[in-house]
């Protein structure tokens, strides 16, 4: 899908390392809204309290835990690259230094949202030639993987229709198995009439660089010469192509979404609302930038366009595996990276997997328009307008619903030993602490063994029913 990289590391270089823009520091936990913080922890509520942390340890002393259950968020402030270790220990020997903890209760923890209804104005469509594949030839130029501009390869492609809001040209070799133009005329009006509009709605109009009206879709093999990830590429966007600035061999100088043939012949809403997404997301960005530095930050562009198609089309089966890569391994899953190549993330499933998990979640919090404008913003606070709250408040309230419903893994922390933890930087790990007998109080020290940088939180609440807070449930957006 999603194959990107190296037109956005492309524009990433002429941006003059613009991805640091827009965004602020990794998510350091901060206060969240609601009520007032209080000394106790309502047992009736979801409560999160900070750790403090000095030197790399703390020592966390809980009061009363019974009826509820207590689980530690442990988050790595150090790069994707590095690995952060950690020991945890219960520690009853004695008193020993101890920080107040303050709590703060967590509002809807529970609550999985279907998305707030998405006005979607009926799309005008039309065919402009339908007639027959034509003998126009044009010449594309292709990245033959996530390498520089340079080494592209050029390929012919034939226009196959033209349509108000879609273009469609196939390479030359693709072969024309007399099913060929029927394929691209349900392309079209899949993609113009059911999958755009929606789109348009949540991220902004996919507008025109090449000023002929339509948005061109290239069905080319070369698409799976892009490497990287778990799976094939189906389908990709280079946000070059959308620069105004750039000429060849930079650019292909037009609005253009990439497709391997075997999409025409078993076409996937989600991919292409996927690269739609994209499409939209570049678009915005020329409105918004012109030819300054766009501030991309990859695990935005990713986690929104995976979110969008997952609540537009109702199926998460495009992320799933994804998904299930998060949950398993919550600690080796970094959220927020910024340049995924260049942290060796490109398509890592466990990353793409968080990211995807929790734009579902805020977009069915604050609405799939709430999602677009914050992507499509470069606004140094470009979370609060939308949402109200910061990214760090943000990731904690998504934090807190994925540990209430039971979606990532724990680790256990008991009385027959040490925790040894292995915390890749930017990701979060979950420890479960034991229950205390009545009125009996635990204590419980960490400690960086590498002089890593982390945050944590404890999260506190009653056992609920287990409830897959990130399957897809048909919303309904998409008409048929
Ligand atoms: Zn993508």
């Amino acid at each position: 899908m999603p194959g990107i990289r190296p037109l956005l590391l492309l524009a990433g270089l002429i941006g003059g390392g613009s991805y640091l823009l827009g965004i602020s520091s990794p998510a350091v936990p901060s206060r969240p809204t609601g009520r007032p913080p209080s000394s106790v922890c309502d047992d009736h509520a979801v409560c999160v309290a900070e750790i403090a942390v000095h030197a790399g340890a703390s020592r966390v002393v809980l009061d009363e835990q019974d009826s509820v259950e207590t689980v530690l968020a442990i988050t790595s402030q150090e790069r994707p690259r590095h690995q952060s270790q950690l020991t945890l220990w219960l520690d009853d020997s004695g008193d020993g230094p101890r920080t107040s903890l303050i709590w703060q209760a967590v509002r809807n923890a529970a609550a999985v949202p279907d998305p707030p209804a998405l006005r979607v104005d009926s799309p005008s469509f039309a065919f402009v030639d339908d007639t027959a594949p034509s003998t126009v030839r044009e010449s594309w130029l292709l990245p033959s993987s996530a390498c520089p501009a340079e080494r592209s390869v050029a390929i012919q492609t034939t226009e196959i229709l033209t349509t108000t809001r879609v273009r469609i040209v196939v390479d030359q070799h693709v072969a024309n198995d007399g099913l060929l133009l029927e394929r691209c005329r349900q392309l079209a009006v899949r993609v113009g009439t059911v999958l755009m509009p929606p789109v348009e709605a949540t991220f902004g109009p996919v507008a025109d660089r090449s000023d002929n009206g339509t948005l061109t879709v290239v069905v080319t093999p070369q698409v799976r010469q892009m490497v990287g990830g778990n799976k094939p590429v189906e389908a990709f966007v280079l946000a070059s192509d959308f620069r105004s600035d750039l000429t060849r061999p930079a650019s292909n100088e037009c609005d253009v979404i990439y497709i391997h043939p075997e999409l025409l012949r078993k076409p996937s809403d989600a991919v292409l609302v996927h690269e739609l997404v994209h499409a939209a997301q570049f678009c915005a960005f020329r409105r918004h930038y012109g030819s300054s530095p766009w501030p991309l930050a990859d695990w935005m562009l990713e986690g929104s366009a995976h979110a969008a198609e997952v609540l537009l089309t109702g199926s998460d089966d495009n992320v799933r595996d994804r998904l299930q890569a998060f949950a398993a391994c919550p600690e080796k899953s970094p959220l927020i990276v910024m340049d995924t190549t260049r942290e060796g993330l490109w398509r890592e499933p466990r990353s793409r997997g968080a990211t995807c998990s929790f734009f579902s979640w805020m977009g069915r919090q604050y609405g799939l328009r709430a999602m677009g404008q914050i992507v499509a913003s470069g606004a140094n606070d470009r979370w609060r307008p939308a949402t109200g709250k910061t990214v760090a408040e943000l990731v904690r309230s998504w934090q807190s619903a994925l540990i209430t419903h039971n979606v990532v893994r724990r680790h256990e922390l008991t009385t027959q030993g040490p925790l040894r933890l292995t915390i890749q930087g930017g990701a979060t790990a979950f420890v479960r602490l034991p229950a205390s007998a009545d009125g009996h109080r635990i204590a419980v020290r960490i400690q960086s063994q590498n002089e890593s940088e982390w945050t944590g939180y404890i999260h506190r609440s009653r056992r609920m029913r287990s409830q897959p807070i990130m399957a897809a449930s048909a919303t309904a957006s998409l008409r048929q």
